[in-house]
């Protein structure tokens, strides 16, 4: 066994009810919260701030997803107009994006609470938007301090965007399992991880209130995170980060659609992953692809790309910008091969094994 581990410098609080602790964790970091949220999220940022007391000196509440470096600019402007020394991100990746921008740009640390599965919050990568293209990079100064993790807080997730989320999760376990660097610690939090979606996500489609079920698919969520903060993201990834960034896409809708189609791409070269993910969806390992296409699907997940934002005519685009910078993957990436599989998502077809 030869294998590089680092493991990240972040606080986690999981916990039913962790909200009521923001104020405590809060002064650990700093004096002065900048707190931020999207629009839709606007009535949680004003929770906070009242939670915060002194603490906090004003909301930003204009993060948008893939971060726009406009927003950014903002931003940034609002916490030096207010001498923030930290900012306090409520919601999914693209608040969490936001607190990241202000790290690099600012050097402000960030306590977040994350409501989505996306699990930005505990890796070191962030991502800014800018004339279509996303721009992405991996620097420790963005991963966040803390990360109070409050099951009670996704129970307004629809449930839809829930079991997207949660794809989104598995695919970062998916990758971790194959990923170049990948470890025995990272196999083991990606199996779980995916073992612990597979079996919450149709649950919170049964029942979206169940805490139970929110809470394994946050802890899942942390896992996915965890994998992807630790290990190297291959042709899935990348094909999503080109898509949201070509075609302004939904980010954890895209990841949804894309996944199996990228997973069957590289499944032929990646035998041990496969009898991972193979067990945790308890189907066989050359089932994984269509497993992962019949779990999103069977929830009422959109499959077609053509139904999320892609335009007719956008593949090709895509092969381009998937072929431009060369990156670790399992297998080579060719531009026929990566056309085949974003033809069949592009019109919500199941997978397609594609030989070596
Ligand atoms: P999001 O943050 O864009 O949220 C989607 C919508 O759901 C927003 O309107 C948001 O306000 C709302 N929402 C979030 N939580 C809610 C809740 N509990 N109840 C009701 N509404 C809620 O979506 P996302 O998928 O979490 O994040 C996507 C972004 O995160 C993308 O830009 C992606 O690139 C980025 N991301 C980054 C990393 C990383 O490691 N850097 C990892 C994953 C995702």
């Amino acid at each position: 066994m030869k294998f590089v581990y680092s493991s990240l410098p972040y606080r986690v609080i999981f916990e039913t009810g962790a909200i009521d602790r923001v104020a405590d964790e809060a002064a650990r970091i700093g004096k002065r919260a900048l707190v931020l949220s999207t629009p839709e999220q606007r009535d949680a940022a004003e929770d906070i701030v009242r939670r915060l007391g002194a603490l906090a000196v004003g909301i930003f509440s204009q993060a948008a997803m893939h971060v726009p470096v406009a927003t950014a600019a903002a931003a940034t402007a609002l916490a030096r107009a207010l001498s923030a020394d930290f900012s306090v991100a409520i919601g999914g990746g693209s608040t969490i994006g936001l607190a990241k921008a202000l790290s690099l740009q600012a050097g402000l640390p960030s306590l977040v609470i994350p409501t989505t599965y996306a699990g930005s919050e505990v890796t070191p990568l962030w991502g800014m938007t800018e004339n279509g293209v996303k721009k992405t990079g991996r620097d420790l100064i963005v991963l966040p301090r803390a990360v109070l993790y409050d099951p009670m807080l996704t129970l307004s997730l629809p449930a839809g965007l829930s079991i997207s989320s949660g794809m989104n999760a598995i695919a970062h376990c998916m990758e971790g399992l194959y990923a170049v660097d990948g470890n025995p610690i990272v196999s083991l939090m990606a199996e779980e991880g995916i073992r612990t979606l597979a079996e919450s996500l149709p649950e919170i489609g049964r029942s979206p209130n169940s805490l139970e079920a929110r809470s394994a698919a946050l802890y899942g969520c942390w896992l996915g995170g965890t994998v992807l903060g630790a290990a190297s993201i291959a042709l899935h990834h990348k094909l999503c980060h080109s898509l949201g960034g070509a075609f302004d896409m939904p980010h954890a809708e895209t990841h949804t659609a894309v996944l199996p189609h990228a997973v069957a791409f590289n499944a032929s070269a990646t035998q041990d992953a496969m009898e991972r993910a193979g067990r945790a969806l308890k189907v066989k390992p050359a089932n994984v692809p269509n497993a992962l296409y019949d779990l999103a699907a069977s929830l009422g997940a959109e499959m077609a790309l053509k139904n999320l934002g892609m335009p007719e005519g956008g593949i090709d685009r895509v092969v381009v910008l998937a072929l431009q910078n060369s990156y670790p993957n399992p297998r080579p990436i060719t531009a026929g091969g990566i056309r085949s599989l974003l033809q069949r998502a592009y019109e919500g077809l199941p997978p397609q094994a594609q030989p070596i």
